[in-house]
């Protein structure tokens, strides 16, 4: 069984307050609304990562994770935060990959392969984003580029680890635009993902990682997207800055 998650990446939004007052909404609404197997994932900037944490308290069903982290574990490296620094704080995931770090901060495979083995060395659990842009879909090579991007960042770990990665697909001409990956689209896409997993690793342990649809999830097509049968949950983004709305997305699953 395959966990359920949903996450919410909040990117560069909130001030201290608000996301205060996001974090106690969706925290309250989730102790009464939401199924116990689903897991709340809440990527908050770097700064509300502990006031976050400590709303959340005891509450189990949600946890806090990063947005990123850096390659290197320590030195000198200004604005960057380790992996170890995370670890510290007791935060149980990361996104890696995203396309935003990709396309304005020059992430690709080899480094972000370092940022996902520098991640697990100290327990936090990778969030993987993979996903193309419209010309490479328009090309119809999406998905041989998106199993370029498992492999050249994934594949180099041994089947053990793999388990440990939870791995979103976000289509790039989704994400914050409103226009959303079909169902048939998100459900195509991963489960080749899932067979280029199975190829290398075996088809349990395929069938034991978690994959994620991102790209403009609402509450409208959340409960057809989290229906197929490969989309395990989702990374949110917009709808993630909106308590009300991101519950209702995470009650869909
Ligand atoms: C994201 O940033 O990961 C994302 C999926 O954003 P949005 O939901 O706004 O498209």
């Amino acid at each position: 069984m395959r966990a359920k998650i949903v996450a919410g990446n909040w990117k560069m939004n909130k001030t201290l307050e608000e996301a205060n007052t996001l974090t106690s909404e969706i925290s309250g609404m989730v102790a009464d609304e939401v199924r116990g197997d689903v897991k709340v994932v809440l990527c908050a900037p770097f700064p509300y990562l502990l006031p976050v944490k400590k709303l959340i308290g005891d509450q189990t069903r949600i946890v806090v994770g990063a947005q990123n982290c850096s390659e290197h574990e320590a030195g000198a490296y200004t604005g960057e935060v380790s992996a170890p620094m995370l670890a510290s704080m007791h935060i149980p995931y990361v996104i890696l990959g995203h396309s935003e770090r990709r396309q304005y901060f020059g992430e690709g495979g080899a480094l972000l392969a370092k940022k996902v083995d520098v991640a697990l060395k100290h327990n936090l659990t990778p969030i993987y984003c993979c996903g193309e842009p419209l010309e490479v879909r328009e090309r119809n090579e999406h998905e041989a580029l998106v199993k370029k991007q498992v492999e050249e960042s994934l594949f180099h770990l041994d089947a053990e680890t793999i388990k440990k990665i939870v791995i979103a697909y976000e289509p790039v001409w989704a994400i914050g635009t409103g226009k959303t990956a079909s169902a048939q689209q998100a459900q195509d896409m991963h489960a080749v993902i899932r067979k280029h997993l199975a190829g290398k690793y075996g088809q349990a342990i395929a069938d034991s990682i978690s994959i994620l649809y991102g790209g403009s999830v609402n509450a409208a097509n959340a409960k057809e997207l989290f229906a197929c049968a490969d989309v395990d949950g989702g990374l949110v983004g917009g709808v993630s800055l909106k308590s009300r709305e991101f519950v209702e997305v995470i009650k869909s699953i």
